[in-house]
């Protein structure tokens, strides 16, 4: 059995933050992550809103992250429970010790609840226009969403794609005004509003179009899916509110030695800047309880 100090799940930005304090307070953390480092930011287009950066893409932020914390150890692996009573991580072949656990698992995409959708991933439906935009080149794609990623989604792919729809629920985009004003700029992006999907179209396994409620049918190469998001928070057995992990001032949950920091934490904002400050905070609540003084003091 492996035994740390700090045990940090997830390698997002909060997570890698609270990495960064703790190993400069000369506490070596391990980091474990089931996916790729960087989390959601491997998702982002472009970055114009974190501070030291007027304009970077999300994976490029994300490599710099990962080449900051190259002297801190990270897993790859997928957790199969945790023993809070005796601080104890298991793995499919490894099992960890604990004496303090942050939780920085972030949150994954949500999708529309049609059937069968999740099999479509990569067959007609992309969860990431960054990642998969360049594969629609000249072609005719849906976004579905109403908010910041679905409408920056759309200007991103409206620069390659011949023919971007949006498809919204509601008469009015929920995105800031900067990005408003950019979509009303671009001449081959067409915004279906009080618009709800009923359905996929499916020809030969793979998704050709969608089946709105008013029974319009529209093709598309690919359907673009940026309807928010689901906190990873199924390993965490404290008090939540809606899947949220409910923290204190401190940025402690209900369970002894467990904080959480980033997207998973139930919040008011969530941005890059928060979920950074959130990882430092969690760091300098830990390095008090083990060093006896925080980082200012
Ligand atoms: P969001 O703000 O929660 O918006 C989700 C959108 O999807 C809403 O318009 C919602 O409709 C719609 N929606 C939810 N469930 C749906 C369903 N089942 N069917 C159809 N539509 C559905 O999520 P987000 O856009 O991913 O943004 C998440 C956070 O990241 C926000 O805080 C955002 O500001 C931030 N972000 C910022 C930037 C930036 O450039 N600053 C870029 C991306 C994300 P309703 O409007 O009807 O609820």
């Amino acid at each position: 059995m492996e035994e740390y100090k700090v045990i940090i799940l997830g390698a997002g930005i909060s997570g890698i933050t609270c990495a960064i304090y703790l190993k400069r307070a000369g506490i070596e953390p391990l980091i474990i992550e089931n996916n790729v480092p960087g989390g959601q930011l491997n998702k982002i287009g472009t970055i114009e809103n974190y501070p030291g950066h007027k304009n970077i893409t999300g994976p490029e932020l994300s490599m710099n992250l990962l080449e900051q914390i190259n002297d801190i150890k990270i897993e790859y692996d997928n957790i199969t429970s945790i023993d809070y009573e005796n601080n104890l991580i298991k793995t499919s072949n490894k099992e960890y010790q604990y004496n303090y656990l942050v939780f920085a698992t972030g949150r994954r995409e949500r999708l529309l609840g049609i059937d069968n959708e999740d099999y479509y991933i990569g067959a007609g439906i992309s969860l990431c226009a960054t990642c998969d935009g360049a594969l629609y080149k000249d072609k005719e794609v849906i976004v579905v969403g109403g908010g910041n990623s679905a409408t920056s989604e759309a200007i991103y792919l409206s620069n390659i794609c011949k023919k971007v729809t949006l498809i919204h629920r509601r008469d009015d985009l929920r995105a800031d005004n900067i990005l408003k004003e950019r979509i009303s700029n671009k001449d081959n992006i067409e915004i279906l509003y009080n618009s709800i999907i009923e359905d996929y179209i499916i020809e030969d396994n793979k998704i050709t179009g969608v089946k709105l409620k008013d029974q319009t049918k529209i093709a598309c190469d690919c359907i673009f899916i940026a309807i928010g998001s689901i906190p990873n928070s199924e390993l965490f057995k404290g008090d939540k509110e809606k899947d949220y992990i409910k923290v204190n001032e401190n940025l402690e949950t209900s369970i002894k030695d467990v904080y959480a920091c980033g997207d998973v934490v139930k919040k008011e904002l969530y941005q890059l800047i928060t979920a950074s400050s959130d990882g430092a905070t969690v760091a300098n609540n830990i390095i008090k309880s083990i060093n006896g003084s925080g980082i200012n003091e």
